[in-house]
């Protein structure tokens, strides 16, 4: 297992967007795996593929603490089927800007398809503070940041910590 440098804001690859994994091979599947660690020894509760450099549609997220399932794992390949329910807003943090947290807007459900590590496909239902990770990863995996959805006051506001981050600072 190795550990995989995370890219802060300012970084080209997180404006990228990725790509479908078409060959779940050993090297995938080692990648794969070193996202998931590497999300777990951040405290992360979700880490994006291109977030470590790597633009494929990948990201970990750490559902244990939800009770939704026993461990932290990886989605794959993930598309969005269905989103609805209730529009709802709250904190969000990024492990690619190291302290910023800002309220954001979401909807309360997301229905995913994605394949597991066979290749096999399935549906994946969530609500809550998952949908709510789920949205916020799989834009990643389009080029978008949480930033993004901020109105222009919020915007304003953290004008300079975004500087900050930049630098490569915790703000
Ligand atoms: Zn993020």
């Amino acid at each position: 297992m190795s550990l995989l440098p995370i890219k802060v804001y300012g970084e080209e690859v997180l404006r990228e967007k990725s790509v479908n994994i078409e060959n779940l091979d050993g090297e995938a599947v080692e990648f794969l795996e070193n996202l998931r660690q590497t999300m777990v020894l951040a405290k992360g509760l979700g880490l994006a593929a291109n977030q470590v450099g790597k633009t494929v549609r990948a990201f970990a997220i750490d559902l244990s603490q939800f009770d939704v399932l026993a461990e932290p794992k990886v989605i794959i390949n993930p598309e969005i089927m269905e989103i609805g329910g209730d529009i709802v807003t709250a904190e969000e943090g990024c492990l690619s800007f190291p302290g910023l947290y800002q309220n954001i807007e979401r909807s309360d459900k997301v229905t995913i398809k994605s394949i597991n590590l066979d290749g096999k496909e399935y549906l994946f239902e969530a609500s809550g503070l998952v949908a709510r990770v789920i949205q916020h990863e799989i834009d990643h995996l389009d080029g978008v940041l949480f930033i993004d959805k901020l109105t222009p006051a919020q915007r304003t506001l953290i004008k300079r910590k975004l500087t900050r981050i930049k630098a490569g600072e915790r703000v």
